[in-house]
């Protein structure tokens, strides 16, 4: 976008549907993205319940978006509403990204690239050789999990508040890759973590509530362990964050791959590279 002014009758419509949408930082990112390059497109947020995606789906065919973004609660639902979904998006269940190709609706997920551009600037040889430790089993799950076979992990445990799902993941997730993948009960977890080097937390436990709830072993961490809080706030820095650096551990939150996917969605979009800094300026403003 060029600014208000310069919206024309060219204008591209890109946007996030989701349900509550008000939080978002979409928006923010994308639109400074498109300021930067000059590319003339909008995106703004749109706030659809579950009973009305069909019609925003619609809406958007009608009128021609360029694409959207798909968040909470709609990144499974939307793939039967699309014309074709990629082999990634398709494998975990969930697409976050929706490309309009000449009136074709192609549905992609950009968290599994943004969860693995995230590790990498921890550690540049990414997940290769390491023994994981997942705690939850919903959708942002899954991905992690495929992100992990794909990077060459030599093990993945997935702890989750509902075993029965946790195994169900890992039977899929053993035909994505070679690392055996284990559902582990909670009430065993911080034992079958001793010898892991990476964590993550794929649970919706957010900011405050992590010492009650979580199954992920806070007190055994230490400097030789990664720690990725899928979770974020504006402005915040997680519970879990904060623990694991106090106790040596190399850890970030959830604004780097938040930030990562959006740069995949954007070129997905716009068949440009994004530029990332600019993206990370506007939400850490
Ligand atoms: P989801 O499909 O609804 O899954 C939620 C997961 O959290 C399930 O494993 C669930 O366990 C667990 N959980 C929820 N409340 C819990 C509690 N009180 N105690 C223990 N476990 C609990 O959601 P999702 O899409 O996977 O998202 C999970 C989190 O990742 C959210 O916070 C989301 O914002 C974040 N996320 C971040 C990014 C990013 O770019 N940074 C991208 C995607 C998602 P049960 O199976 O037992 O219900």
């Amino acid at each position: 976008m060029v600014g208000h002014e310069g919206i024309g009758s060219q204008t591209g419509l890109l946007g996030v549907l989701g349900h509550p949408i008000a939080h978002t930082l979409s928006p923010r990112m994308h639109n400074a993205a498109l300021k930067a390059q000059g590319v003339d497109m909008v995106y703004l947020a749109f706030d659809v319940p579950p009973e009305g995606l069909g019609a925003a789906v619609s809406g958007m065919r009608a009128l021609g978006f360029r694409g959207c973004n798909v968040t909470i609660p709609h990144k499974e639902a939307i793939g039967a509403l699309l014309d074709e979904v990629d082999t990634m998006a398709a494998r975990i269940g969930s697409v976050n990204t929706v490309v309009n190709e000449a009136g074709r609706l192609k549905g992609h997920n950009t968290d599994v690239s943004g969860f693995i551009a995230a590790l990498r600037g921890l550690r540049p040889d990414g997940a290769a050789g390491l023994r994981c430790f997942v705690a939850g089993a919903g959708g942002a799950a899954r991905g992690v999990v495929a992100a992990l076979q794909l990077e060459g992990a030599a093990e993945i445990l997935v702890v989750n508040r509902t075993h029965e799902r946790a195994v169900s993941l890992c039977a899929q997730a053993s035909a994505w890759g070679s690392a055996p993948c284990v559902a582990v009960p909670v009430a065993d977890g911080a034992a079958a973590a001793e010898g892991v080097d990476l964590l993550v937390n794929a649970t919706a436990i957010g900011l405050t509530s992590y010492f009650k709830e979580s199954a992920l072993p806070v007190d055994t961490l230490n400097s030789r362990h990664i720690v990725m809080d899928l979770v974020y706030a504006s402005g915040k820095v997680t519970e879990l964050v904060r623990e694991a650096k106090a106790r040596g551990a190399t850890a970030i939150d959830g604004k780097e791959m938040l930030l990562m996917q959006a740069a995949g969605s954007y070129e997905l979009w716009t068949g440009r590279p994004a530029p990332v800094d600019v993206m990370r300026r506007s939400i850490s403003e």
